[in-house]
C-alpha cells in the first residue's frame, strides 16, 4: 500500500502554506484561492470552478444561481445527510424527499417522478459514500422534467460512471473539503460547472455581490459571506497536486478492509455498478444480521467509527424538522439499516484498517444482539 504522506507532499504543503502565510494579511484574499480555481477546473475537465468556505456554502450559492427560493420545490434524497437540505431551508425553497433503491443505492426514479409537482424546480442527487448512480438515468429524468441537477458531491470526489466524473453531469456539482473527505483543506469547498452565468452568480454569492455578474452593479443584491480564507486554499492547492494519490490511497484502504472481510457471515461488500470507478470513500458491507443497526453502534463502541453507528445517520425525511405528509422512504430506512459504512481518513494505516476488519469480522462471528 502507497504510504500516506510522502516527504515530498509534506513539504510541499507546508510551503505553500507558507507562502500564503507570508503574504497576509492581504485584504484582496491574496491570489491563492484563484490558482486553487484554475487547477480545479483543469482538474475536473470543467470550464469552470468557484472556491468557497464549505460544501454547504457551495450547494447554497449553487442553488441560488439556479434561482431556487421561497415556493420553489426540490428533490433531494431521504438517503442523505443535513448538510444537503439546510441551504434549501436558507433560500425559503422546500425539499421534498425521494426514496432510494436498496439494489443500486441510486435515486428510485418512479418514487421521484411521483413527486414531481408544478413548483418542483430542481434536483440534488447526493453521491453518498461516493457512490454516484447513473448520471444517464439523471440527466433524462431532470430534462424530462425541465430541471436544473445540483449535485452534491462531498463525499465522491474521484468517482467516475461511464467515463462521468462525479459533479460534472448537471448544472453544478458541489463539493467539500472538510477533513474527512478525500481532498481536504480542513474546511472549505467550490462548486464546478460548465456555465458561466452560474460561476459569475457563485462568485458574486459569496462574497456580498461585490463582485457583480456582467451588466449588473456591485453591492446591488444582498448576498453572503462564504469565501474560502487563503491558507486554506493554499492547503487545497496542495492536495488538489496529489488528488490522484489521494483517491487510490482510499481505495487502496477499501480493498484491504473488504478483502479482510470476505469470508465473514453476515456481511457482504456492496459492489460499485458496472462501469463505476468507485473513490471507496467508505468500506461498504450489506449487513445481514439481527438488528443490524445495534450492531453498527456496538462497532463504533468498539472503536469502529461508522456512518449509522458513530453519526446516527437516519433518513432524512424521518428527522423531526421535516414534517412530511409524504409515506415515509422505505428504501433509505432499509439501505441505512442496513448498511456499514466505516469511516476512513488519509492517516489510517495497515495496523488500524487491520484492527477495524479484525474487530467487525469478530463482533460479526459472535454477534446476538
Ligand atoms: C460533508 C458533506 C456535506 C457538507 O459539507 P461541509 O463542508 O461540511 O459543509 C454535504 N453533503 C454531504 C453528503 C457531505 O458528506
Amino acid at each position: 500500500m502507497t504510504i500516506p504522506h510522502t516527504p515530498g507532499d509534506a513539504q510541499a504543503l507546508e510551503d505553500r502554506l507558507g507562502a500564503a502565510l507570508r503574504q497576509m494579511p492581504d485584504p484582496s484574499g491574496g491570489p491563492v484561492a484563484a490558482e486553487l480555481e484554475r487547477e480545479l477546473a483543469t482538474a475536473f475537465g470543467v470550464p469552470h470552478a468557484v472556491a468557497v468556505a464549505s460544501g454547504t456554502a457551495a450547494l447554497h450559492a449553487a442553488l441560488s444561481a439556479c434561482g431556487i427560493g421561497p415556493g420553489d420545490e426540490v428533490l433531494v434524497p431521504a438517503l442523505t445527510v443535513v448538510m444537503t437540505v439546510a441551504p434549501l431551508h436558507a433560500l425559503g425553497a422546500t425539499p421534498v424527499f425521494v426514496d432510494s433503491d436498496p439494489a443500486t443505492l441510486d435515486l428510485d426514479y418512479d418514487d421521484a417522478a411521483r413527486k414531481v409537482t408544478s413548483r418542483t424546480r430542481a434536483i440534488i442527487p447526493v453521491h453518498l459514500w461516493g457512490r454516484m448512480g447513473n448520471p444517464t438515468d439523471l440527466t433524462s429524468f431532470a430534462s424530462e422534467h425541465d430541471l436544473d441537477v445540483v449535485e452534491d458531491t462531498a463525499q465522491a470526489a474521484g468517482t467516475t460512471r461511464d467515463g462521468q466524473r462525479a459533479g460534472t453531469a448537471g448544472t453544478a456539482g458541489c463539493f467539500s473539503m472538510k477533513d474527512g473527505k478525500i481532498l481536504w483543506s480542513g474546511e472549505g469547498g467550490f462548486l464546478l460547472t460548465t456555465h458561466h452565468e452560474v460561476a459569475e452568480h457563485a462568485r458574486a454569492f459569496r462574497s456580498h455581490w461585490q463582485q457583480a455578474p456582467a451588466g449588473e452593479a456591485p453591492l446591488s443584491r444582498l448576498a453572503t459571506n462564504s469565501r474560502l480564507a487563503a491558507p486554506l486554499a493554499a492547503i487545497a492547492l496542495a492536495n488538489l497536486r496529489r488528488i490522484s494519490h489521494l483517491v487510490e490511497l482510499r481505495q487502496e484502504q477499501t480493498r484491504r478492509v473488504l478483502h479482510a472481510l470476505e469470508q465473514t457471515p453476515g456481511l457482504a461488500a456492496l459492489a460499485p455498478a458496472a462501469g463505476e470507478e468507485w473513490n471507496g470513500f467508505a468500506p461498504l458491507l450489506h449487513i445481514d444480521l439481527p438488528n443490524p443497526r445495534a450492531f453498527a453502534e456496538h462497532l463504533a463502541q468498539q472503536g469502529v467509527p461508522n456512518s449509522t453507528g458513530s453519526f446516527r445517520l437516519v433518513p432524512c425525511d424521518t428527522r423531526p424538522m421535516f414534517t412530511s405528509p409524504d409515506r415515509p422512504c422505505r428504501g433509505a430506512a432499509q439501505i441505512l439499516d442496513h448498511t456499514l459504512a466505516v469511516v476512513l481518513t488519509e492517516r489510517d494505516t495497515e495496523t488500524t484498517l487491520d484492527r477495524y476488519a479484525a474487530v467487525i469480522a469478530r463482533e460479526a462471528t459472535a454477534w446476538v444482539p
